[in-house]
């Protein structure tokens, strides 16, 4: 096998060598259509290499500019340096046991740094699981365990994952939920706060407006959780107007109902601050992370107040492989990245350059109607001009020039709208701002 290193010592550059995709990709594509499922999608079909730094080498010499860092996973970068010397170390000691048959210190480890990253200086508690979804989903349980009650209570535009469960709590019906029926039950939804399109409602008017639909068709003293994630994800990364947060978790406070913050796409760095929520002074009961977590590797939790935790009864929460021995150590690496580099405070700096292009590209193209997020979580809403009427149709077009372009970006929103970008943070700032150039001449070119 011929050695493929990638890491931050790849060549930090976007060079095109063919189309793209190029032909070595192409071939694979179309083993792609013939063994893999046609409901796997893919963004854009360059097969991957090695990555590292702010790039992404493909199979036929194609270096290219990575703002989509695999959805937010790979926030410490691709093969980051101490994610895989720890790995690598985890792997030559041993691969798997079980945590729940003989158990291994890096599991533990993980646990006491959730307690000590996540908000709120309580006592706290974590489980490890593989994804995202399988993460909320046991905040659910736990939730329903903890207060003896069955509702649980999700918002307008909301991702929280592709499982049964998980699939209910998701607002978006294609692709997520379209023909997956029937869906898990007592999964009612509120209006979220999204200033550019419920006529710019204070984070007060609209926490009080979701308050009222959850008290008048749920009713408060029914709800066992509401889950949120303090920035939107796949939904469109709508940042609530501020207090919007705090009013939905001061109400959950005083109705006796656990406040989970869905921090999986936001949390670790992404946005500037350990996690999303911390920008308000937000402490959650339950906080659930999986992405940026283990630099790459599959690993998710919930972290939350003790007393909440241990509701659920012994051998109540687990799985085969949750909280994989070479992924918790994975996920200390990637946590040592953020701390000896102070992510956040770069999560800052690359936000600040972003909001520059954004702001000027959104001058210069009135098709831009707003641009939002914070920190390393960014993005442009694509509406008609002068209405907030979504251009979908504008957005893949630029998109598609991107990809062709060598600048690999991504989109989401209810209405698919939206640029979300999401560089890692080990990216250079040149190599970031060439990347904006390249969106500039997007826009342009699709005028
Ligand atoms: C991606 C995501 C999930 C689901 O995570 P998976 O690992 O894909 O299961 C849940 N919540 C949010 C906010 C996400 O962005």
């Amino acid at each position: 096998m011929t050695e493929i290193v990638g890491g931050p010592s790849l060549p930090q550059q976007r060079n095109l060598v063919t189309e793209i995709p190029g032909p070595a990709s192409r071939a694979v594509l179309e083993r792609k259509k013939t063994y893999v499922a046609d409901g796997v999608g893919t963004t854009l079909p360059v097969f991957v290499t090695a990555a590292g730094g702010g790039v992404l080498l493909d199979a036929d010499g194609n270096s290219l500019i990575d703002l989509g860092s695999g959805i937010a996973v790979t926030t410490v970068g691709n093969a980051a340096e101490k994610v895989v010397e720890r790995a690598k170390a985890q792997l030559d000691a041993f691969t798997h046991t079980c945590f729940m048959v003989t158990p291994y210190d890096g599991y533990v480890d993980v646990c006491e740094a959730l307690a000590e990253l996540t908000p709120g200086d309580h006592p706290k508690k974590s489980a490890l699981f593989n994804s995202g979804a399988e993460a909320v989903e046991n905040a659910v349980k736990i939730a329903r365990v903890h207060t003896g009650r069955d509702a649980v209570v999700v918002f307008d535009h909301a991702y929280h994952g592709r499982t049964n469960l998980t699939m209910a709590m998701t607002a978006k019906q294609m692709p997520y939920k379209h023909g997956f029926g029937p869906f898990a039950g007592e999964v009612y939804r509120a209006p979220m706060s999204y200033p550019l399109h419920d006529g710019g409602l204070s984070g007060a008017e609209a926490a009080a407006r979701a308050i009222d639909v959850i008290e008048k068709q749920v009713g408060g003293d029914q709800v066992a959780c509401v889950v949120i994630e303090p920035i939107q994800g796949e939904g469109g990364f709508i940042v609530p107007a501020d207090g919007f947060l705090p009013a939905v978790a001061e109400w959950c406070r005083a109705n006796g109902v656990v406040f989970v913050a869905d921090e999986i796409q936001a949390g670790f760095c992404r946005t500037g601050d350990w996690f999303a929520v911390d920008h308000e002074g937000v402490v959650p009961d339950l906080v659930t992370t999986a992405k940026g977590i283990a630099g790459g590797l599959p690993l998710a939790a919930v972290t939350g107040h003790a007393e909440i935790m241990d509701a659920v009864h012994g051998g109540g929460l687990g799985g085969t492989y949750g909280g994989n021995p070479v992924a918790c150590a994975a996920a200390l690496g990637s946590i040592e990245e953020m701390r000896t580099h102070d992510l956040a405070a770069r999560a800052r700096e690359i936000g600040a350059i972003m909001q520059t292009r954004l702001d000027k590209l959104r001058a210069d193209y009135d098709v831009i109607a707003e641009v939002r997020g914070r920190g390393a979580m960014m993005a442009i809403e694509l509406c008609v001009p002068g209405t907030t009427q979504p251009d979908a149709a504008r957005t893949a077009a630029v998109a598609a020039y991107c990809h062709s372009r060598g600048v690999v970006v991504l989109t989401c929103g209810t209405w698919g709208n939206v640029f979300r970008f999401l560089p890692p943070l080990s990216i250079g700032d040149d190599l970031l701002e060439e990347a904006f150039d390249v969106v500039a001449e997007a826009f342009a070119a699709t005028a």
